[in-house]
């Protein structure tokens, strides 16, 4: 069980500009998130998109954006659990206890949720016997690479993820790469890549198809794929991995006894605390009247959000508002001299 101030469930661009309003405040936060990387939705839906009405940033991308609200919150060392999706919130005594999809756990007296539209979840292969499989021979996402080390692997998608992947699995494994349409989305300088490795007999690439069934007995033997024109090809292989892209749920958070308008979550506006003491709600997941889901409407809520996890957290220190331009502490903090 980890112990810390502020639990913050997503890493989107509202809960990475928390950890800094909580930090210069001397606050420890961790941050969970169910992607493999942080910046929500501005690194998974308009990583190169402009954005225009971030304060004193006349132009940036989502990914900029990402990277550089990263780099104001180095100085305070926080933890990140990625790939990690917060399933379980209850309290025990007056703290509260998060509990994640993996069984890791987390003690704190305030929660954050930052959560967005939902925990962005990978769309799934729609046969049963995928399901039987999944974590074991059927994949969403590359974890560890190692344990896909001399094997057949059958990689469907044709998004960048599934190019980038077939590109590098195929220097230890038997890569098949199969797609639903014959055009792919991804880098065309990745996609020439593979398809020089194609030419050599090192990636097979299978389109227009899609996958119809899976074989097996105890374990994942092969697939059979049907092609636009009706015909079935049976292909040998020990692992799925599928990049079928992103799908946004708002998953287990409404689950957890808040105060749900729809898909979002009503908060007062003095502090964005919810209906439960010491959970907050910040970002494109709260509403209150007024509400504008905009990345700028994110940060002023959590610098009040912020606040009031202070006075929880510590109980017997008064809160004092200060500049960041004049406090000594807070230069500090972030490790200014
Ligand atoms: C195409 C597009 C263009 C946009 N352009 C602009 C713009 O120009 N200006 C602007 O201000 N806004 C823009 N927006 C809106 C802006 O992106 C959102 O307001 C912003 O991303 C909200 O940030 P957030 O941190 O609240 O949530 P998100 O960015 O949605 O991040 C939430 C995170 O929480 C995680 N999460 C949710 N539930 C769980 C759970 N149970 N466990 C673990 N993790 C969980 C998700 O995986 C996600 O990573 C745009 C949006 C889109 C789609």
């Amino acid at each position: 069980m980890k112990n810390t101030d502020v639990i913050i469930i997503g890493a989107g661009p509202v809960g990475l500009f928390a950890v800094h309003q909580l930090g210069i405040k001397g606050l420890k936060a961790v941050v969970i998130d169910n992607l493999d990387k942080a910046g929500g939705q501005c690194i998974e839906l308009y990583p190169d998109k402009p954005i225009y009405d971030i304060p004193a940033v006349p132009e940036c991308t989502g990914e900029q954006l990402t990277t550089r609200l990263l780099e104001q919150i180095k100085p305070f060392k926080t933890e990140f659990f990625l790939n990690e999706r917060v399933d379980e919130v209850y309290k025990e005594k007056e703290n509260w206890v998060v509990k994640t999809n993996n069984d890791k756990e987390f003690f704190a007296p305030n929660i954050i949720i930052a959560g967005g539209v939902g925990s962005f979840e990978p769309r799934k292969i729609s046969l049963k016997e995928a399901e039987k499989f999944e974590g074991k021979s059927v994949f969403y996402a590359v974890k560890n690479k190692e344990q896909f080390k001399n094997k057949k692997i059958s990689i469907f998608g044709g998004g960048d993820s599934a190019l980038d992947w077939a590109l590098e699995l195929s220097k230890f494994s038997k890569i098949t790469l199969i797609h639903r349409r014959n055009e792919f989305r991804g880098a065309q300088h990745t996609l020439s890549k593979i398809r020089k490795l194609e030419k050599e007999g090192k990636i097979f690439i299978k389109t227009p198809c899609q996958i119809v069934s899976l074989e097996n007995d105890k374990e994942l033997k092969s697939i059979t794929l049907k092609y636009d024109d009706e015909k079935t090809e049976k292909i040998h292989t020990d692992v799925i991995l599928g990049f079928f892209g992103l799908i946004m749920k708002l998953g287990p958070i409404a689950e957890w006894g808040l105060n749900m308008d729809k898909k979002t979550i009503g908060v007062s506006p003095k502090n964005f605390e919810t209906n439960k003491k010491g959970i907050f709600a910040v970002g494109d997941i709260c509403s209150y009247p007024g509400k504008l889901k905009l990345i700028l409407s994110g940060f002023h809520e959590v610098a009040l959000a912020s606040v009031e996890c202070f006075k929880r957290a510590r109980p017997n220190e008064k809160y004092r508002f200060e500049f960041t331009t004049s406090s000594k502490t807070i230069q500090d903090r972030l490790g200014k001299k």
